[in-house]
């Protein structure tokens, strides 16, 4: 197996690449910027992408998103609540003071229980609004890893005041489907260093009491 997790962009948002040496395939989670690099990383490992999944529709994740898909021919995965943050995305670029990104429509959207991924890799999808209303989690239960996008972070929460966001919504979120995984689950957060769920159950001052 190769995983791994590096920032891109300006907004360092955490990409993930996650690739099956024994079919040559992959998957590429939030290319929010620096495609080349992320296209370099799939040559050196021998992988051909399969799938682009976007954590949800915030410049900083989708960004480079058509782009890689112009360079591998991957479909993209995003929730279609999020189609709402892709129209903001001159208003998302102008706020960041960055050129707007070409973005297209997914070609699938990321429902709530779906199963994605590479066959010895599976993820399923956990729909979380509050963010965003397309916010997903991926969780890959073999791998006890969850990809959270900006729903959890190490010792925080992701911010609900831009559109489409909701504190009680993401509150819930968490509660409900994030919290709900086992202790051991290793949290990929979408930006900074990565947890588990037990030590955010433990410790995260938004989600006690
Ligand atoms: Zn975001």
């Amino acid at each position: 197996m190769i995983l791994e997790t590096f920032p891109v962009g300006p907004l360092q948002c955490n990409c993930t690449i996650l690739g099956d040496e024994q079919t040559g395939e992959a998957i590429v989670i939030d290319p929010g910027e620096e495609v080349g690099r992320i296209q370099k990383r799939l040559v050196a490992h021998g992988l051909k992408l399969k799938q682009i999944l976007v954590t949800h529709g915030h410049i900083d994740h989708v960004g480079g998103a058509l782009k890689l898909k112009r360079l591998t021919g991957a479909p993209i995965y995003l929730n279609e609540g999020d189609l709402e943050q892709l129209a903001l995305m001159q208003e998302q670029a102008n706020w960041l003071g960055v050129e707007t990104p070409e973005t297209a429509p997914p070609d699938e959207s990321l429902a709530d229980g779906m199963t994605v991924g590479l066959a010895a890799y599976p993820a399923q999808v956990l729909h979380t609004p509050g963010h965003t209303q397309g916010s997903i989690g991926l969780h890959f239960a073999p791998l006890k890893l969850l990809v959270a996008g900006d729903t959890l972070f190490a010792g925080s929460i992701g911010r609900t005041d831009l559109p489409g966001g909701n504190y009680d919504q993401i509150i819930d979120s968490i509660h409900s489907r994030l919290l709900a995984l086992p202790d051991e689950t290793k949290v990929v957060p979408g930006h900074g260093p990565a947890s588990t769920i037990g030590a955010e159950r433990r410790s995260n001052p938004f989600l006690r009491g």
